[in-house]
């Protein structure tokens, strides 16, 4: 049967080479096993017949058996066929405007056919425009003869007549000619256990199902099956990434960690944050490599737990980098981090792509000869010029702006690959990183510092700005700061920059000199000049920092207590919540206002609901994902990830969970899938493995 599904597509019978190749550059279907896996994207149910005298005007498809009785031209210039179709029970009409010559010739008066469509009733008389029709005696022998499939098409296929009718036919000579055998991977006792129905039954009735019944049934074991390969393939690699990945084991906790600990912790931690640095410690302690995500909620203290991990780092005698994704956020590190490891006697430098070429080649060198411990920086980290001497912890800090293919380049610059520490602020809801990085280890930070008191956000319209700047002026009056974000968009950044750029205008004229001072930072200004301008708001010389969404990762102003969010309606629930957490960094009430013109769609009104309810990061992830789907929260790059033929994981969630909890169970039991019950898993496993497939990029 394998061999059978790898038979090329234009062999079956009712492709052939032009079909074939239109199938292949429009759906990627090579092979007779990738039509087998095209399923349908909805279903209409065609269970069931009407009468004539049942039909409603409500727009439903319905199907009629009944014949027609005759047939005649309608109309001068522009004609249309209009046919009398009959039941017994009443009359209706059938009309075409199109191919009328066709169905004259070929529609037969006097047969019984079953007609499907679309039922409108006009001037007391249903009609039924281009219907589907088939001879009674065709359609029922027809697999198609119950629910009627549709598959996923595209505007070129439909033009070149490849309607979803031609793809059923085709289906069912795949069907045909395969004898609808297919060996099933599943182990017997799983298919008893979970009462799944047989691969064969389920393939064929996502196809053609009889009833919803079996539809359902027939989805739910594909899905179940699809998840439960995806489980078994992230669980196994990390597995086998834990046994076989050497990684440097930190077996010291030494000076640096102890002194820091001891005597220069700028604060208590939290329980959170000293679980999770006993987590990063007993995992960097074994002699496999830490591929940790660390997630925590903006303003978490996540800052703190890293320094302390390279701490160990340096401990084993192991230098530490840390990649920010912009160069504002890189600098806030290196002056955090700096001020930290002062009393330490630690050489930490920063390096990114506006360092002076004199500065870089000082870092290089240091690097390659390890008198540099700690290197801060961005991309520019991974030039191929930037060596260590023995590079033993990676922290990458907001992992989402960062592509895959990046973080392995890190990697690849020792024979022994560095611990990585992933840190990311935007919470990944919990079935999303169990899908994504089921082999990444994860750790939580899920308590923020005492005394933090929850930020209140607020929603205002552009008309109630009045009101708003009094707010600023009253809190300015005690003494804060204020951030003031407007979008920034690529697609549109030149219109973007004359918002910004009129907006602060305006602000400077509401907020005028000497009482008030304004600072800008926006993407087209030079780092330098970014630099001092934030460094200027951070040292509180001015009151307010308007600027685009560069400040949107990282940056630690703890005096800011208000965040307001131009346009609040082009931003993304994840990014309101990153912006957000910008203030309520200090001890002060910290607010949030989200400012939007009066027109606003659905999903904006949940956005704003939900930023004005909560503060929670991962039921704001929740809510984001559910509106936006998975692939487009991950981004592009890893959007292909997502790329599921049959399950969802925001709809199936429930089935993924069922099936990481019995993959788990399997490969705890038989972890090399030898035994002889598994053989047919252990088969579809590695020949999936064997396909290109992204899964095997994410770490
Ligand atoms: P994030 O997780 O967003 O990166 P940071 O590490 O920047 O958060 O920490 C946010 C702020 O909270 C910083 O000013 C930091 O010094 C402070 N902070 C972190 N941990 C604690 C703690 N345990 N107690 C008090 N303040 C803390
Ligand atoms: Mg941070």
């Amino acid at each position: 049967m394998q061999n059978l599904l790898e038979t090329p597509i234009e062999f079956l019978k009712g492709v052939g080479p032009a079909r074939g190749d239109l199938l292949r550059k429009e759906l990627d279907i090579h092979k007779y096993g990738d039509l087998l896996h095209l399923f349908p994207n909805r279903y209409i149910d065609r269970t069931r017949y009407y009468r004539i005298n049942e039909l409603q005007n409500s727009g439903a498809e319905v199907q009629v058996v009944g014949k027609v009785i005759n047939i005649k031209t309608v109309g001068e210039k522009k004609t249309r066929l209009v046919a009398t179709f009959t039941d017994g029970t009443g009359e209706m009409e059938l009309v075409w405007f199109q191919g009328q010559k066709w169905i004259r010739e070929n529609l037969k008066l006097n047969t019984p056919y079953v007609i499907f469509g679309k039922a409108s009733s006009f001037n007391g008389v249903f009609n039924m425009a281009h219907p589907e029709m088939e001879p009674l005696a065709e359609h029922e022998q027809s697999l198609r003869s119950a629910m009627q499939p549709f598959y996923p098409s595209t505007e070129k296929l439909a033009q070149k007549g490849i309607t979803n009718k031609v793809v059923s036919n085709i289906m069912q000579q795949l069907f045909r000619e395969t004898q609808a055998k297919f060996s099933d991977p599943l182990p017997p006792a799983l298919i008893e256990e979970l009462k799944l129905i047989p691969k064969n039954a389920a393939l064929f009735n996502i196809h053609f199902p009889k009833s919803q019944e079996i539809l359902a049934r027939a989805q739910f074991r594909l899905k179940f099956e699809e998840l439960f390969f995806i489980q078994l393939q992230l669980i196994t690699k990390n597995l086998i990434r834990k046994h076989k990945i050497k990684g440097h084991p930190f077996t010291q906790v030494g000076a640096y960690f102890n002194d820091f600990y001891n005597n220069h912790l700028p604060f208590g931690l939290t329980n959170a944050q000293k679980r999770v640095i006993k987590e990063i410690r007993n995992d960097m302690g074994q002699p496999a490599q830490m591929n940790r995500l660390l997630q925590g909620d903006v303003g978490s203290g996540k800052t703190i737990v890293a320094m302390m991990s390279m701490l160990l780092a340096l401990d084993n005698g192991f230098q530490a980098c840390l990649m920010a994704p912009t160069e504002i956020l890189a600098n806030q590190h290196f002056i955090g981090l700096n001020e930290l490891a002062k009393p330490l006697g630690i050489n930490i430098k920063i390096l990114t792509g506006s360092t002076k070429t004199s500065e870089r080649k000082i870092i290089h060198e240091q690097l390659e000869s390890g008198e540099l411990h700690i290197i801060i920086g961005t991309h520019a980290l991974l030039e191929d010029k930037v060596q260590f001497k023995n590079l033993g912890l990676a922290v990458i800090d907001e992992q989402h702006r960062f592509g895959v293919e990046q973080r392995s380049k890190l990697w690849r610059k020792n024979d022994i690959p560095p611990h990585v520490l992933v840190m990311t602020a935007t919470p990944i809801p919990r079935t999303l990183a169990m899908s994504l990085y089921g082999d990444l280890d994860i750790s939580v930070i899920d308590e923020l510092p005492p005394g933090r008191k929850p930020i209140q956000t607020v929603h205002r319209f552009d008309s109630n700005r009045l009101k708003v700047w009094k707010f600023l002026k009253d809190e300015i009056a005690k003494g804060r700061q204020i951030y003031i974000v407007y979008p920034l968009i690529q697609e549109s950044e030149k219109m973007d920059y004359k918002d910004l750029m009129d907006g602060y205008e305006s602000i400077s004229r509401d907020f005028p000199l000497p009482q008030y001072s304004v600072s800008i930072v926006h993407g087209k200004m030079k780092p330098a000049e970014k630099d001092s301008e934030m460094a200027r708001f951070a040292a509180g010389k001015t009151n307010i920092m308007v600027a685009t969404t560069v400040i949107e990762v990282g940056v630690n102003v703890p005096n800011a207590s208000v965040m307001v969010i131009e346009s609040a309606e082009r931003f993304g629930l994840s990014q309101l919540h990153q912006l957000r957490g910008r203030v309520g960094r200090g001890a002060e009430q910290s607010y949030c206002i989200l400012m939007t013109g009066h027109k606003l769609g659905n999903d904006t009104k949940t956005r704003l609901e939900t930023m004005t309810r909560t503060n929670d990061g991962f039921e704001i992830a929740e809510v984001d994902l559910k509106l936006r789907g998975p692939g487009d929260i991950m981004g592009t790059q890893q959007s292909g990830v997502l790329n599921l033929q049959i399950a969802d994981l925001v709809k199936d969630r429930d089935i993924l969970m069922l099936a990481r909890e019995h993959a788990l169970k399997l490969l705890k039991d038989d972890a090399s899938m030898t035994k002889p019950e598994h053989a047919a898993l252990r088969h579809a496993f590695i020949e999936m493995g064997k396909k290109k497939n992204i899964w095997n990029y994410i770490s």
